[in-house]
């Protein structure tokens, strides 16, 4: 039987604990290591659209979210200087899936070991993993070994497992860098977002009156573009709402990162499988990276408790999972390019088409996975 397999998961992040937990559900006995010293969760909020919101309550995360976190009614559009181009209602977008919901980074990580079945090993990794008739042989960074049915490489968007799954796939930079900070603002109630010329700004409750801003800027190189004037200077342009948020003391302290993706679609080598960001890192500006994460780990779950031949069963899984997560980045591809429109053109194509557009860019995600 499947279901009594013995797995190694790499990594605990969204997607290790994911997996760890919906494996674990179903019968297999789990390790988890994580290469960092403790946990902690990098970079501020996540904003859960209602797929998300469904699979993480399916995981058994549904009490944590809305004690947590904060509901998201709605997404606003406007223009750099805050005049309104359109308001979508999650409600009626994310009809019989879930209520979307912002929450911080460490707050969702915490509630993803609060149900985690193992404790994680911290500070290990992988040092050798070699394939055989009986499994996959892994020596460990502190001297251990194991033999396990199944590998998940769940190590992210520089996954080093991901380099002996499908050495060619790598990470693409997508043309803009971001950078994201929480900080107070009870009088933003839903996802807000100011448009500017080749920059954007966004803000979402997570819980608490505190917000996470998210600022991205077109460039030609992945390296930090702020000068002396940091972040303000960038957004100067912006109305005053934008500058104050900007001006808070935790701008000063904004998590910076490139915008990136991995788009192979060579996920299982044997018994290695990808999940997550080692598998399909996508940009977020569809805020879809823990809903794939953790349908991943749903349906790695599902088809692994079946009868069969694992590596078989893996290559279901990934059948399963490739034209959902290629669809979503195909998406974000799409948005990308709306941002290369001048932005008049651009504001009037939301003005009068942006319900459309999201309706188009996620039904296909109201179905379940
Ligand atoms: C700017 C930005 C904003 C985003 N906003 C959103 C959002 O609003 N909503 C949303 O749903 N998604 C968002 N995402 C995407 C989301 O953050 C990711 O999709 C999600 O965190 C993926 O989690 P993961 O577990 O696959 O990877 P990670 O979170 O990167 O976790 C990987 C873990 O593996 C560990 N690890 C790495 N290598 C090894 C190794 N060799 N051995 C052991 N451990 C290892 C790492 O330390 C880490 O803990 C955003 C992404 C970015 C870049």
């Amino acid at each position: 039987m499947s279901s009594h397999l013995e797995v190694l998961v790499v990594g605990a992040g969204i997607a290790g604990l994911a997996t760890a937990t919906a494996l674990h559900r179903e019968g297999m006995s789990v390790d988890v290591i994580e290469r960092s010293p403790e946990s902690r969760a990098m970079g501020a909020g996540l904003f859960l659209p209602g797929n998300s919101v469904r699979a993480l309550t399916a995981l058994g995360l549904g009490k944590h979210l809305s004690v947590q976190g904060a509901p998201v009614p709605g997404q606003r559009l406007m223009d750099h200087r805050g005049r309104v181009l359109a308001d979508i209602d999650m409600a009626e977008l994310w009809r019989g899936t879930a209520g979307c919901v912002g929450i911080t980074r460490g707050d969702l990580h915490a509630a993803l070991q609060d149900i985690a079945p193992v404790p994680v090993r911290h500070e290990v990794t992988v040092v050798s993993l070699k394939q055989s008739d009986d499994g996959v042989h892994v020596e460990f960074s502190d001297g251990g070994s194991g033999r396990y049915d199944v590998v998940v490489g769940a190590d992210g968007i520089r996954s080093g497992l991901r380099e002996s799954v499908d050495p060619a796939a790598g990470t693409r930079y997508l043309g803009q860098v971001c950078w994201r900070f929480l900080t107070d603002a009870p009088d933003i109630d839903r996802w807000t977002v100011w448009l500017g010329p080749g920059t954007a700004f966004l803000a979402y409750p997570v819980g608490g009156g505190q917000v996470c801003c998210y600022a991205d800027v077109a460039a030609a190189s992945p390296e930090d573009p702020t000068t002396a004037a940091g972040l303000l200077g960038l957004y100067s342009g912006y109305g005053q709402r934008v500058r104050d948020l900007l001006a808070s003391p935790a701008a000063r302290e904004a998590y910076f990162s490139p915008v990136e993706e991995v788009s192979g679609e060579t996920w299982v080598r044997g018994r290695v499988v990808l999940v997550g960001d080692a598998a399909h890192a996508s940009s977020p500006n569809m805020a879809q990276g823990v809903a794939m994460a953790v349908e991943d780990a749903q349906v790695l779950a599902e088809v692994l408790a079946t009868r069969g031949d694992t590596e078989h069963l893996l290559q279901q899984y990934v059948q399963r999972r490739l034209s959902r997560t290629r669809w979503v980045q195909r998406q974000t591809h799409r948005r990308d390019r709306s941002r290369s429109m001048p932005p008049a053109v651009r504001n009037l194509a939301f003005r009068y088409g942006a319900k459309a557009l999201w309706e188009r860019g996620y039904a296909p995600l109201r179905d379940l996975p």
